[in-house]
């Protein structure tokens, strides 16, 4: 019998415990009227720790970037965001369905974006070019490998842009403990900021976006468009406000195993220039030239891991890895290296 290991994402972890315990006793209400107090508590909660006016509570990352894209946008707007972003590749277009809005797309693959890159797109506006309403980032930036934004980095964007900013922080806590900046410095320079609790914390529901209270007015208003509005949701709320509370500095054991990985990945394939050192959160991203057949080749010897392209392969730590399946993964790959 081959171990199974499940390294294809950090949404895959099952609530713990503690999260099942919270959810069976907790205090709810209709949210549509305001009247459920775990996602009240929940709201207050994340906009306290990001420093931010307000918060919503929303079912996933990807409807709270597109509240964030009406909020911020009208229609026949650009965005600028990086090329390979969740906002622009892996939301089934939906920006252009929900808000009519295109993207400028600048190159993504160290995580950052280039700020003389963006800046130009932005003075390039004249009377046949769209307005760019908003500046869209991610961090940690999960294509590129999980990279945390360089601290100063996302300041400096946003004072340049003179836009406003969204970040997609559905790993903001990874860049957290991978950088031991605080979440709200982190937020700080975003207009808009959307924090998942079904990643590396471990929920099983739920996305927050934060930013200013007239904003997130709006955006709740946008929620209900989009049929994101909840009732009883308390009780999902209240597996998040475990997550929050006990869930981000075990993030570190992720990291510290997906530093593991990335050694045994550099060893194994060797040809796909992988540097183990670009590891710095939970995410081991590299590239090989037949992705879906490695994936699937390690998927019956039992790992389990998933492509970001047709020539790129993902594998993700989280909750649910322990050392022993990093052992496993161990054996596996080493099979390879001969
Ligand atoms: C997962 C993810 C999202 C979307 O979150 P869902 O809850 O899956 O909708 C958005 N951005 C990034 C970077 C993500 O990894």
């Amino acid at each position: 019998m081959y171990r199974r290991v499940d390294l294809r994402s950090d949404t895959v972890t099952q609530p713990t415990p503690a999260m099942r315990a919270a959810m069976a006793q907790a205090l709810v209400g209709d949210d549509g009227y305001g009247e459920d107090p775990s996602v009240n508590d929940l709201e207050a909660r994340v906009a306290a720790l990001l420093a931010k006016e307000a918060a919503v509570f929303v079912p996933s990352g990807v409807m709270a970037n597109q509240m964030a894209v009406r909020v911020l946008t009208s229609p026949g707007d650009v965005i600028v965001a990086g090329a390979n972003q969740h906002l622009v590749d892996f939301e089934m277009g939906a920006s252009a369905r929900n808000s009519s809005v295109q993207f400028a797309l600048v190159e993504d693959a160290t995580g950052q974006l280039d700020l003389d890159r963006v800046v130009e797109i932005i003075q390039s506006e004249s009377h046949h070019r769209a307005h760019v309403g908003a500046v869209a980032v991610e961090n940690t930036h999960m294509p590129s490998g999980g990279t945390p934004w360089p601290a100063g980095a996302l300041e400096a964007l946003a004072h340049a842009v003179e836009r406003p900013v969204h970040l997609d922080g559905a790993r903001l806590f990874n860049a957290v403990v991978a950088t031991g900046a605080s979440a709200a410095s982190l937020a700080a320079p975003a207009t808009t900021v959307m924090v998942c609790l079904s990643k590396g914390l471990g929920a099983p529901v739920g996305s927050l976006l934060a930013g200013p209270a007239d904003l997130m007015a709006r955006a709740r208003v946008e929620r209900k468009r989009l049929g994101g509005a909840m009732r009883q949701a308390g009780v999902l709320a209240a597996a998040g406000i475990v997550a929050l509370e006990t869930m981000v500095e075990r993030l570190e054991h992720d990291h510290r195993r997906a530093h593991q990985l990335a050694e045994l990945v550099a060893g194994a394939f060797p040809e796909s220039g992988y540097d183990p050192a670009s590891c710095r959160t939970n995410i081991v991203a590299f590239d090989h030239p037949d992705a879906r057949t490695l994936v699937a080749e390690l998927a019956d010897v039992g790992v389990l891991g998933g492509t970001l392209s047709a020539r790129r392969v993902r594998l993700v730590t989280h909750l649910d890895v322990d050392d022993e399946d990093l052992d496993y993964v161990a054996t596996v790959l080493a099979r390879r290296t001969r």
